[in-house]
């Protein structure tokens, strides 16, 4: 019976209003449902006594509340933990994505899948290796951050009142390819009666869909990387096969639009890969000053990490200190990022799940429609 059920991390509030609505209910069971699930991590409905006695017996017919089922879960010695999740519609745990949680001091940054693979085929990471074989559903992104955070709060490991402070579109996937269930996901993770999460708190880190990253500029506020990894067309071409379709130019143009205008951004923050030999000497380092200078940007660097087959390998620890120095004595707020989980290959691009019947497309072969998303903006 659970396939004619709504699943309800699918819906937002305004979808979740909607639905109680259509049934005749008032539209202010959505926050109430709402503060039950996500607030309290609460699943059963005979549990929720603010609705009436009614109506909790007639949701169970109607809707569900189901996470992902979490058939791996691993810690690694630095802390970081991989959950591989089952997605919602794929019981079967044919397919399966990752999620990794990276505490911290002061925060707690859970990285969260978008789509089980990934078309786009960037060169050096791992997903991408694997092709794509389907976008996550709403609810399948929203229960892996539910899954993670009522885990958490349950074991006590708390920062303040909750168990996740950030959240990070960096698993497997590129989230604006799969636009259409990302915006409600976003949606939620803000809502105040959602996991009320801040803005700057949710990033959303894409490979550079110009048509959507407007997009998003338009519909939701939330911070955003761009995976930059060259600093020049010819070099990104090889690397980041999209940039072909939206080439250096119209990418940064982009980021301007992201950063100015009426609601502008604080920055963007490029992400740069550190691949030894290919993109990490002095050469690259003054191009890319060259092009994030008077821009609002903060850059993350990210040696690479390895796996098996690449073809590439991460520069030393000087190459990547030199690198950092370039950029930074030329004025750019320049990070390296700290490798986390690797020992459970849950580092950056190291992430495959499990990808079944996955159609081996190249970019150019899926056509990339702008289109609107299911909850209006
Ligand atoms: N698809 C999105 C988000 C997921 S990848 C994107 O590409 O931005 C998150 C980050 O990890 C991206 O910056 C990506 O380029 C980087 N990455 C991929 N493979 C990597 C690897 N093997 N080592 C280090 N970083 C990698
Ligand atoms: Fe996809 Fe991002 Fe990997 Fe590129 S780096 S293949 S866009 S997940």
């Amino acid at each position: 019976m659970s396939d004619t059920r709504v699943n309800l991390f699918g819906l937002d509030r305004e979808g979740l209003a909607a639905f109680f609505a259509e049934r005749g209910e008032s539209a202010f069971r959505a926050k109430q449902v709402m503060r039950w699930i996500y607030g309290r991590g609460v699943t059963d409905f005979a549990a929720m006594t603010d609705l009436s006695k009614d109506l909790r017996s007639r949701l169970p017919d109607m809707a569900e509340v189901r996470p992902p089922v979490a058939i791996d879960d691993r810690l690694s010695g630095d802390g970081t933990r991989k959950w591989l999740l089952a997605p919602d519609e794929d019981p079967s745990a044919a397919n399966a994505v990752e999620a990794v949680y990276i505490p911290e001091t002061d925060r707690a940054t859970l990285c969260v899948s978008s789509q089980i693979g990934c078309a786009l085929d960037c060169s050096f990471c791992a997903t991408g290796k694997q092709g794509l074989n389907r976008n996550l559903g709403v609810a399948e992104i929203v229960g892996q951050v539910w899954l993670a955070e009522h885990r958490l709060r349950g074991e006590g490991r708390l920062y303040g009142n909750r168990a996740l402070t950030n959240i990070v579109f960096m698993g497997m996937g590129e989230p604006l390819a799969n636009y259409r269930n990302l915006v409600p996901a976003l949606r939620i993770l803000l809502d105040d009666y959602g996991f009320g999460l801040s803005k700057r708190r949710v990033t959303v880190s894409t490979s550079g869909l110009v048509p959507f990253m407007d997009r998003l500029r338009e519909e939701v506020d939330v911070a955003l990387a761009v995976s930059l990894h060259a600093p020049d067309d010819t070099l990104r071409d090889e690397l980041v096969p999209i940039n072909r379709k939206y080439p250096l130019a119209e990418l940064m143009a982009a980021c301007d639009r992201y950063t100015g205008g009426k609601d502008r951004r604080a920055h963007v923050v490029y992400e740069y890969v550190l691949l030894a030999g290919v993109n990490d000497d002095e050469r690259h380092a003054r191009a890319l000053a060259g092009l994030l200078r008077n821009r609002p940007a903060k850059l993350n660097l990210i040696p690479f990490n390895p796996f098996p087959g690449s073809g590439y390998e991460r520069p030393d620890e000087g190459r990547i200190r030199r690198f950092q120095d370039r950029l930074y004595e030329r004025g750019i707020r320049t990070t390296v990022r700290r490798t986390r989980g690797d020992d459970i290959d849950a580092a950056c691009g190291q992430l495959v799940g499990r990808v079944r019947d996955r159609q081996k497309r190249h970019f150019r072969e899926v056509p990339i429609k702008v289109e609107p998303s299911t909850v209006g903006a």
